[in-house]
């Protein structure tokens, strides 16, 4: 909690769940990310919090952005940077949203199959192309699944297709896995990217980038290691598989970045009990899982939550959302702890909340509103 944040919940008084994001905080997260991997250019994963105003302030810090499709792109470019600052990071795409980013000034995309690679020299020829491979996502508490990228041994091959078909084959990206808290988690994979720059050598062909993802975590309930001893985990890492041929890096930090600048403001609905002897309360707030609070899907992100009576004992509480859909539950398996004198009306403030919020939160399932937002 900020203290801008606490002034602008106060004097504002804004009606319904709400977002509060304060800038200041992810200026700071982006210095620390330059600070910790100076020789690494950021490419901000625009999915984690597509607001405007987080957008303009990355592109006046000198962010460089990583998208996923031709809107996001678009809103990149309506902040005043250029195109050679954005990847069109994702390895699906339509064959005409590519043709469409080619023509925006979009040079640089991932790939991780042959189909891909064809797209891309057919639409964006000429373009920088890296492979995505696996990751396992091992102690990472969002995983990312064996959807995106190839296996390590395949993408030599797409690689060298994208060569031949006169694209230039750039690099190698992974992506960790998602609120990653295993500082070394880049080591393996970092490995893996070394063997196929070497492999590629011996075909001719000289790569030249890691792109080494996101992954980077906010602090929720537990602590988390600071952005630093990612950053000395990670350059050692290089060091250890590069030797002295370093290769140019990126990172691209979504959640890291923006996550801990947020804060949802929500409301108690309902406080009840299914039969006299029940062990744990229901507590349904105006917000769940469709009202922006998606990353709580089998209970996968613990948010931490305050209230005005956190001095109170506390007692453990299923934490449900306000639609009909009964899918809507925060927490039921881990009880959630909360004030024995919590009440119906009073307000949460629902921390960790900058990324990943949103863009999840459904149009008016229910009739109820998408998640508003102010970003300060
Ligand atoms: C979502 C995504 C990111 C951001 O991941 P975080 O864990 O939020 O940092 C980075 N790169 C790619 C390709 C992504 O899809």
């Amino acid at each position: 909690m900020t203290d801008r944040i606490r002034d602008f919940l106060r004097t504002r008084r804004p009606e319904g769940p709400c977002l509060v994001v304060d800038l200041d905080v992810v200026r700071g997260q982006y210095d620390q990310f330059a600070r910790a991997m100076p020789d690494t250019r950021i490419f901000y994963a625009v999915k984690a919090n597509p607001s405007p105003e987080i957008l303009s302030l990355l592109t006046e810090l000198g962010s460089c952005f990583d998208t996923a499709s031709v809107a996001e792109i678009q809103m990149v470019l309506a902040t005043g940077a250029t195109a050679d600052r954005i990847s069109f990071g994702n390895t699906i795409k339509k064959e005409r949203d590519i043709a469409r980013a080619f023509q925006l000034g979009i040079r640089l995309y991932a790939v991780d199959c042959e189909a891909e690679v064809e797209k891309i020299a057919r639409a964006a020829p000429g373009s920088k192309v890296f492979c995505r491979i696996l990751s396992d996502g091992a102690g990472a508490e969002w995983p990312l699944s064996r959807k995106f990228g190839c296996d390590p041994e395949m993408a030599p091959r797409v690689l060298e297709l994208a060569h031949r078909m006169g694209l230039e084959a750039y690099g190698v990206s992974f992506h960790v896995g998602s609120q990653q808290c295993n500082t070394e988690a880049w080591d393996s994979a970092l490995a893996s990217a070394a063997w196929i720059f070497r492999e590629m050598t011996e075909r001719g062909i000289n790569l030249r980038m890691v792109n080494m993802g996101g992954g980077f975590p906010t602090k929720y309930l537990r602590q988390v290691p600071e952005v630093n001893a990612y950053g000395q985990s990670i350059t050692s890492a290089v060091r250890k598989h590069f030797g002295n041929d370093l290769p140019e890096t990126i990172i691209e930090p979504g959640r890291g970045m923006v996550g801990a600048a947020g804060i949802i403001k929500a409301e108690v609905v309902l406080i009840s009990k299914k039969s006299d002897d029940d062990q744990v309360r229901w507590v349904y707030l105006d917000i769940g899982k469709f009202g922006g609070l998606a990353e709580t899907m089998d209970e996968s992100i613990r948010y931490p939550i305050l209230t005005e009576r956190d001095d109170a004992e506390k007692v453990p509480c299923v934490l449900a959302g306000p639609t009909c859909d009964s899918v809507d539950v925060m927490y039921e398996k881990v009880p959630y702890y909360l004030p024995v004198s919590l009440e119906i009306g009073d307000e949460v403030l629902i921390e960790g909340t900058g990324a990943y919020t949103t863009t999840y939160s459904a149009v008016a399932f229910n009739g109820f509103d998408p998640l508003k937002s102010y970003v300060i």
